[in-house]
């Protein structure tokens, strides 16, 4: 990856202004929450930009009847990593599948390439970071991906 030292939190705010026109047009409102002063980090705007969309497009397409999507920074001085959320009110992952996504090729959808995750996923790894999901059937899902700050 062309990594570059750089912060988060602009952009949060370039995807959340990318993907909120065809969120409202699906009565999902968009939402986010960045922490000041955010440490940097080595990125590559590219690559994570792609991450954050596809997992936005998710999102979206977890919420047909509408919903909220909130994309969060957060900084863990501890750990020396910064994290982004994002969450939806959409309709959760099953238990029984949630050690499948991001497998390549796996989907649940019609239409569906089962390669977003499976990429984002190699993409964070390049980036040395990692990425947790907690989803509720029926209630919602946060993924959140952990990169290291400098
Ligand atoms: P695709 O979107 O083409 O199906 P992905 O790799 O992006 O492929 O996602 C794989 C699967 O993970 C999806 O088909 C869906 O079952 C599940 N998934 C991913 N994100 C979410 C989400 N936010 N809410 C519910 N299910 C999700
Ligand atoms: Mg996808």
């Amino acid at each position: 990856p062309a990594l570059k030292r750089q912060s988060l939190n602009s952009l949060v705010e370039e995807i959340a202004a990318i993907v909120s026109s065809q969120a409202f047009l699906k009565n999902i409102k968009v939402e986010y929450e960045c922490v000041d002063n955010l440490p940097l980090c080595m990125l590559d705007r590219d690559q994570i930009k792609q991450v954050l969309l596809n997992m936005c497009q998710n999102a979206i397409e977890a919420m047909p009847g509408g919903g909220i999507l909130v994309m969060k920074t957060g900084f863990l001085p501890a750990q020396k990593e910064v994290f982004i959320d994002i969450n939806d009110t959409g309709c959760g992952i099953p238990r029984e599948q949630i050690e499948k996504i991001g497998v390549p090729f796996f989907t649940t959808k019609a239409d569906g390439t089962g390669l977003g995750l499976s990429i984002s996923y190699s993409i964070i790894g390049a980036h040395k970071g990692r990425v947790e999901v907690d989803s509720k059937e029926g209630k919602g899902t946060k993924f959140r991906i952990y990169l290291p700050c400098c």
